[in-house]
């Protein structure tokens, strides 16, 4: 059984409803009836952005309003980030704008090298 909010594991039950089992999850007391064999979660894209602007510093309060993720489904994946990753998560960021600076820099530089021939001239003088 698994919570269909935050995919959660830690269920209880929570009384039955028109003859259904009525369950509740702890973790983000979504509740939800039985049978959820295929958890409508969110997809590891979206869990890896949430958890990105965690590890950016950004606090749960503000990934809820973002993203419009519950906070403590946040919570929850952090939690078992934490426990599947010991060492600290740590977001694969590609910059790709640095890399167009780095080729700019790179084509800026071969054109100052036109200019040697202007710095020999005047070493030349003082010697
Ligand atoms: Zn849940």
């Amino acid at each position: 059984m698994q919570c269909p909010e935050c995919g959660s594991t830690n269920i209880s039950k929570n009384g039955k409803q028109k003859g259904k089992q009525n369950h509740i999850c702890k973790e983000c007391r979504r509740q939800f009836f039985g049978r959820y064999s295929a958890p409508a979660g969110y997809s590891d894209e979206f869990k890896r952005e949430c958890l990105t602007m965690y590890v950016n510093g950004s606090g749960f309060r503000a990934i809820e309003r973002v993203k419009g993720v519950h906070h403590t489904t946040v919570i929850t994946w952090v939690k078992q980030v934490g426990k599947r990753l010991p060492d600290a998560y740590a977001p694969e960021t590609v910059p790709e704008v640095g890399e167009l600076d780095e080729l700019e820099t790179f084509v800026g530089s071969k054109k100052t090298k036109s200019g040697y021939g202007r710095r020999l001239t005047t070493s030349s003088k003082e010697s």
